[in-house]
């Protein structure tokens, strides 16, 4: 796989889970920013303390802050990646395009808003790997430890009811707009993601193998 991929959608509708599956497919990176922060957070880094209470309230860190994050990031590796959380305003899709590394496709991950507060309250997170499951609908092999590396598996703080309502207002008001942005750069596909997991992935890889050759 020879190309640079957003995954778009609002809190809960797969993205990070799709991002994984694709990332132990093919040779990319994964470049989630909400699992960027959290590390930076542990690590008491000065970005993890600048955005450590925007995250914990359920609001976008500052611009500034992230667009910088991720221009190291980029720059920093040579394969393709894959961009899971990011952009998620207007100014970030700009500050994004201005990377010397060209976005090929954008995989619009639409699903029913009303479905995304139980996935969220419901959600597991493995705080080692990132990787998420659901305390109903996808759970561990055992009992709340990860899968990959065992860890135990904790909510998130903003997963808490009041903070995904702030959460959905933000994605509406401030990330919704990039779907115009790049549906004008005729670079966005749109993938069901009401459905089980793993349709929505065939479905991402039926997309992915129409636009690269090398698939
Ligand atoms: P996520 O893990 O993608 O749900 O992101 C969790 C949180 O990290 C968000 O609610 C924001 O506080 C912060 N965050 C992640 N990506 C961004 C971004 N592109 N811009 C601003 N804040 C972000």
């Amino acid at each position: 796989m020879n190309k640079n991929i957003i995954f778009l959608g609002p809190p809960g509708s797969g993205k990070g889970t799709q991002a994984q599956k694709l990332i132990s497919d093919f040779n990319l990176v994964h470049l989630s920013t909400g699992d960027i922060i959290r590390n930076a957070i542990k690590q008491k880094t000065k970005t993890g303390l600048q955005a450590k209470d925007f995250i914990n309230n359920g609001l976008l860190v500052p611009d500034e802050i992230i667009i910088n994050l991720v221009k190291e990031k980029i720059l920093a590796t040579k394969q393709c990646f894959i961009l899971d959380g990011f952009p998620r305003t207007i100014v970030q899709g700009k500050a994004l395009a201005e990377i010397a590394r060209p976005i090929d496709i954008v995989i619009y991950l639409e699903i029913d808003l009303d479905k995304l507060v139980n996935r969220l309250s419901g959600r597991l997170i493995c705080p080692k790997c990132g990787r998420s499951y659901h305390e109903i609908s996808m759970r561990p092999k055992v009992d709340n430890l990860c899968d990959n590396d065992q860890s135990s598996l904790i909510k998130r703080i903003d997963d808490q009811p009041d903070k995904i309502k702030v959460r959905m207002k933000t994605y509406l008001e401030q990330t919704l707009p990039l779907i115009n942005f790049y549906q004008n750069q005729k670079i966005l596909y749109v993938i069901d993601a009401n459905q089980e997991s793993q349709d929505v992935y065939n479905d991402i890889k039926k997309v992915l193998r129409k636009i690269d050759d090398n698939y």
